[in-house]
């Protein structure tokens, strides 16, 4: 496993590569554009060959973050359409960055219920997905279930998965607060998560974990990253498991 963290790109790839290996990380995420907009972005295929450079030259793993305001379970076709065009894109940045992977948070159902909103966010990514064939994997990250949030669960995470056309291309990325505030383990222990992960297969497929704090309590399906805590990364050597 690879420990690191989440840094800075507004100077560029090759700078934040550059402060990953100041900082002794192994690995490193950065967002492919600005997380709260989804205007898109120009890509400096000069700085983006140095920094994979420095990548490779340092053994370092890079993720990508995508924007937190898409929705792939958007019922309305003109935000569908936003989303597939935003997160099409990141995959192009994070596949010039050389990245492991691009990770999404899951859909948000807003009022539809369970059922449409995960049917919605597996057309959603297959539309994506069909149109996307490099080496970029598409992370579904755990949600808190705040709001509507889908994708609280090993399981629903796995089954979204495996109903896609393209299970292949679909890879995970673990948040320790999501899952926390998710209340989704409470009363188990570490080894009946990590033993869930590893009967569904979910564990085959985790690239990366945020070791993040949480300040809302259990289970208070709260997003909330504790101030003082900083986010760790982990990122598992892909192909290989640890
Ligand atoms: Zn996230």
């Amino acid at each position: 496993m690879k420990i690191g963290c989440h840094i800075s790109v507004g100077k560029g790839l090759e700078q934040a590569v550059l402060r990953a290996i100041e900082l002794g990380a192994e690995s490193l995420q950065v967002f492919t554009k600005n997380p709260r907009g989804l205007r898109p972005k120009k890509i400096d295929y000069r700085d983006a060959t140095k920094g994979v450079d420095l990548l490779q030259k340092h053994d370092l793993t890079l993720v990508c973050h995508t924007p937190y305001i898409t929705n792939l379970s958007t019922p309305k076709p003109d935000l569908q359409e936003v989303t597939i065009r935003s997160i099409l894109e990141d995959l192009h940045i994070a596949e010039a960055y050389g990245a492991v992977g691009a990770v999404v948070h899951c859909g948000k159902h807003v009022g539809e219920g369970e059922e449409y909103g995960t049917k919605r966010m597996v057309e959603t990514l297959d539309l994506i997905l069909e149109q996307y064939d490099g080496p970029v994997k598409l992370l579904l990250e755990n949600t808190a279930g705040q709001g509507s949030e889908l994708g609280l669960t090993i399981r629903d995470l796995m089954e979204i998965r495996a109903a896609t056309r393209f299970p292949e291309k679909i890879g995970f990325c673990f948040d320790t607060c999501h899952a926390f505030a998710a209340g989704q383990w409470r009363g188990e222990t570490f080894d009946d998560l990590l033993e869930e992960m590893e009967r569904t297969g979910y564990l085959e497929h985790l690239v990366a974990i945020h070791f993040n704090d949480s300040k809302a309590p259990l289970p208070a399906g709260k997003t909330a990253t504790k101030k003082s805590a900083k986010g760790r990364l982990a990122v598992k050597r892909w192909p290989n498991s640890w």
